[in-house]
């Protein structure tokens, strides 16, 4: 039996933050994928018959001990307060390991709920599929993410602009407490009701800050400096999280809320794949950017708790904030000198990576595979980097390394730069198969080549190169 340890603790809070509702049972549940190394990093016992696992991790049965709820948040859409909630995703509990962590494990396309408005709390197979083989390559890359643990399809029809099957996709995350749960918290319930949120969040994934001078103030800094960290990650690899609204932002600093999300292939900082991100303010380069204006979002729920007084709150707060630019730019930094192998500080270190950055930009070049042409021989000899301004470059940057250790710094640039990451028409090859043709095999084979992201391996050399046009017209979509 598949038999999760729940400790639902999200339960213990004030009525107005969740709804209790269940899964809508779906026609004919079949276990798509599931992830047997994370259910053994859980502790599970996943030698269990598919057609049970199909049956649990649908909704169709009630897993022993689960409490489902759908939770409530409301976030910043592109810039606008919104009510939103668990509309189309219902926690089943909260699972505590041997070792004491606890994770949320959560139905994601179960059916409607309390918060649905006017969708079918559906989601297409296609596009849990999506989310299992990002997230999973974003954890394989060593970045905080939610997890995905199976995708269920349901033999029932999704309509959207198409029809499409459906897809349940059994998401893990440390929590789904959003920035958007603090606005919602703050705005619609009482100040105790908000206190209470606060220290439960605080006692959930914070408990170092319990004990300072001003926990509020403390909680907000060290929210900060975690989403810092995650955004550095997402430049490293050339992540586009494509909707970063307020609900999309999770507290604990996981990634979360694989939609629109993409890989760039050619550098450009404005580059966006969401189709309805006609602004580009989710763009590439503006992610750090909107993630401190997130985090502002955050900071105001906060005030109350920071000082009485609400003038001298936003001075503390300000103060606060005002480090993000410099902690963001001085971790961004430490990232690229990284990625050049560059564990020296030297001054003209900023002026070299710019100059490369510059470079991919005006001629195209792959993000991921330019700095691989820097450790790996055979990505050198590629037409593009036969360019004289990018000899001259190397050049620079060859002199530069003379006081570096060179194996060390090799050493440091594979670890810093992925071999493989799913690009885009690799992971659309992978879904076309395996959603509407029945054919798993191209999706496992991008799971493995994922798996281990950091390592070059002949074997899956196939899934290194951008696609042949450059994949500038890939568009991807919300809410599917
Ligand atoms: P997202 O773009 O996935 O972050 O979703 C934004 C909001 O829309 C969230 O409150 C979702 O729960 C809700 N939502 C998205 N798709 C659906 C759907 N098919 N049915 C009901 N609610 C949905
Ligand atoms: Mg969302």
């Amino acid at each position: 039996m598949l038999q999760f340890n729940f400790d639902n603790s999200y339960l213990t809070l004030a009525p107005k933050l969740f709804e209790k509702v269940l899964p809508t049972a779906v026609y004919a549940p079949r276990l798509v994928i599931f992830n047997k190394a994370l259910a053994a990093e859980l502790g599970l016992n996943s030698d269990v018959a598919e057609e049970m696992i199909a049956e649990l991790l649908s909704g169709n049965k009630i897993l022993q001990g689960s409490q489902p709820i759908a939770q409530a948040y409301g976030g910043h859409q592109f810039g606008h307060f919104n009510m939103l909630g668990d509309g189309r995703a219902i926690l089943l509990g909260e699972h505590l390991t041997a070792q004491n962590r606890r994770f949320d494990i959560q139905l994601k396309g179960p059916g409607a709920t309390p918060y649905s408005r006017n969708g079918d709390g559906r989601a297409t197979l296609s596009s849990m599929l999506r989310e299992y083989i990002i997230s999973e390559a974003i954890h394989a890359l060593q970045i905080p993410s939610t997890r995905s643990l199976a995708v269920v399809a349901t033999g029932e029809e999704v309509h959207r602009e198409y029809t499409h099957e459906g897809g349940v996709l059994t998401r893990i995350a440390a929590s789904h407490i959003r920035v958007g749960t603090f606005e919602f918290v703050r705005r619609f319930n009482d100040l105790e009701t908000f206190k209470t949120f606060v220290d439960y969040t605080i006692q959930r994934h914070y408990p170092e800050v319990m004990n300072t001078e001003n926990p509020a103030l403390a909680l907000f800094t060290a929210v900060m400096e975690k989403q810092i960290t995650l955004i550095v990650n997402w430049m490293r690899v050339g992540f586009i999280h494509g909707v970063m609204n307020t609900d999309n932002m999770s507290i604990c600093g996981e990634t979360i809320d694989y939609g629109p999300c993409a890989f760039m292939n050619a550098y450009h900082p404005e580059t966006v794949f969401s189709s309805i991100d006609k602004g580009g303010r989710y763009a590439f380069g503006n992610q750090a950017q909107i993630a401190k204006w997130n985090l502002t979002r955050f900071v105001e729920t906060l005030l109350v708790l920071i000082h009485p007084e609400s003038d001298k709150a936003i001075e503390m707060a300000q103060e606060v904030l005002q480090t993000f630019n410099p902690k963001f730019e001085a971790q961004w930094l430490r990232m690229m000198r990284n990625k050049l192998g560059l564990m020296h500080e030297e001054e003209g270190d900023e002026q070299l990576i710019h100059s490369l950055l510059l470079w991919m930009q005006d001629h195209g070049a792959d993000y991921t595979n330019t700095f691989l042409a820097l450790i790996y021989p055979e990505f050198l000899k590629e037409a593009l980097y036969q360019n004289d301004a990018f000899k001259a470059w190397q050049q620079e940057w060859l002199k530069r390394m003379e006081i570096e250790n060179n194996l060390a710094s090799i050493e440091l640039m594979r670890q810093s730069n992925p071999v493989v990451i799913p690009r885009n028409h690799r992971v659309e090859e992978a879904l076309q198969a395996s959603a509407h043709d029945g054919d798993l095999a191209p999706m496992n084979n991008l799971l493995a080549a994922i798996a281990q992201p950091y390592q070059k391996n002949s074997e899956f050399s196939q899934f290194q190169n951008p696609p042949a046009d450059g994949g500038k017209n890939y568009k991807t979509y919300c809410g599917t």
